[in-house]
């Protein structure tokens, strides 16, 4: 038992609070995506019950075990890791909205396995906005039309992008990479994309993250512990 997983998500909601406030952005403009990965379904109960209803994952079979387990609870599952091919049947089956698509045959492989049975998949564009070394996300450059293909496959619902940035030597330096972020979405929206979720910011930089825009931090460690 971890009785303070509880105050752990009280905290954070405070900080997210705090920053909404700075930032003069509603409160409620902000969600907290709590990422369990690693973590058992006993952790993710406690959360529930401390009324955090949206959880990330990044290794999928470890996901979908949990998933499988926690049935019982109206849970809604982000995966926020790389998908492989032969990984995407299972993404399609179990999750809610997936965060990583950075590649067209991924989203077209998540759009035919979308059971019939389900709303469609919710879906943001990865994307390398600080030209980090991880492999991870689409180039800027290829942003736009990547992003009309996707919106085009007819069981996913594109919703926005997300970013994982390399660590910022300061909060300047967070805001102008995550700034990056937000005009590449509004540079979506203006070529008439529909999209309202900016998924930025994790516990180091996600004053910086709610301060450009910011609509969902995701927030693994400062809730459940060191892993
Ligand atoms: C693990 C992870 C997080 C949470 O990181 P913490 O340091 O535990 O808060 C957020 N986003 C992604 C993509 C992750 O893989």
């Amino acid at each position: 038992m971890n009785a303070s997983i509880a105050d752990n998500l009280a905290q954070v909601q405070a900080l997210i609070q705090a920053a909404c406030l700075a930032a003069g952005r509603p409160v409620s403009a902000v969600r907290l995506l709590a990422v369990s990965k690693t973590w058992g379904a006993d952790a993710v109960r406690q959360a529930h019950a401390a009324g955090q209803v949206a959880f990330g994952e990044n290794y999928i079979q470890e996901a979908v075990d949990k998933i499988v387990q926690l049935r019982d609870l109206p849970l809604k599952w982000h995966c926020i890791g790389p998908i492989q091919s032969n990984k995407t049947r299972l993404v399609a089956e179990h999750f809610d909205w997936v965060h990583s698509v950075d590649r067209l045959k991924i989203a077209q492989r998540l759009s035919e396995q979308r059971p019939a049975s389900l709303p469609p998949l919710q879906v943001c564009i990865q994307v390398n906005v600080d030209g980090g070394a991880t492999k991870s996300g689409v180039v800027p450059q290829a942003l736009p039309a990547l992003a009309q293909a996707v919106a085009a496959l007819p069981n996913l619902q594109l919703r926005g992008l997300m970013t994982i940035p390399e660590p910022a030597q300061s909060s300047e330096a967070a805001r102008v990479v995550h700034r990056r972020a937000r005009l590449l979405l509004e540079a979506l929206q203006t070529q008439g994309l529909a999209l309202d979720t900016l998924s930025m910011g994790m516990s180091a930089d996600m004053e910086a993250a709610i301060w450009e825009g910011s609509t969902m931090v995701r927030v693994g460690t400062a809730i459940f512990g060191k892993r």
